[in-house]
């Protein structure tokens, strides 16, 4: 099993949960589909540096990713950038996008980190829609007929990370 390390910038509380999540939650899907990488905050092994980012819209759904990687696809170093504060627009004007939604978000940036650089499907998806929940906590993305959270990977995208990471 590789060990990837996420480290946070000072990336704000809201940010730091988010990724948090996304740690977590990813590392369950990696475990269940049998992807041999696990991410760890402040771990072992090559680094994910997580930053926000000014010039990154809060009305888009995707942060920037950039990643060195050896002649195996595998991960040297990453840099993932967000937005500094991701929003929602509701009949109420605009406000912070739940913790789910902005989990969704830097989900997809890491799985970009580890390699998978097509946009196909589910967390990978190149587009997706803010469903605004009744609550901030119920903030989805939705990608096709995938809400999440929680995070779903497409079968193709376990393929590509397993054929990276085994
Ligand atoms: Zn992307």
């Amino acid at each position: 099993m590789a060990a990837v390390s996420v480290r946070l910038g000072s990336i704000g509380p809201h940010w730091t949960a988010a990724c948090r999540y996304a740690v977590t939650n990813l590392n369950l899907l990696f475990r269940r589909r049998g992807i041999g990488v696990a991410l760890a905050l402040h771990g072992a092994g090559p680094v994910i540096s997580v930053v926000t980012d000014p010039g990154i819209l809060g009305t888009l759904v995707h942060g920037r990713t950039s990643a060195e990687t050896d002649g195996g696809g595998r991960l040297l170093r990453a840099e993932v950038r967000l937005p500094v504060r991701l929003t929602i627009n509701t009949p109420n004007g605009i406000r912070e996008a739940g913790i789910g939604m902005a989990e969704v978000v830097a989900a997809h940036e890491f799985v970009h980190a580890l390699g998978h650089e097509p946009h196909n499907s589910h967390l990978m998806a190149q587009t997706m829609h803010k469903a605004m929940g009744d609550r901030p906590a119920d903030d989805k993305l939705q990608a096709g007929a995938a809400a999440m959270p929680p995070l779903q990977l497409s079968d193709q995208s376990v393929e590509i990370l397993k054929g990276i990471w085994g």
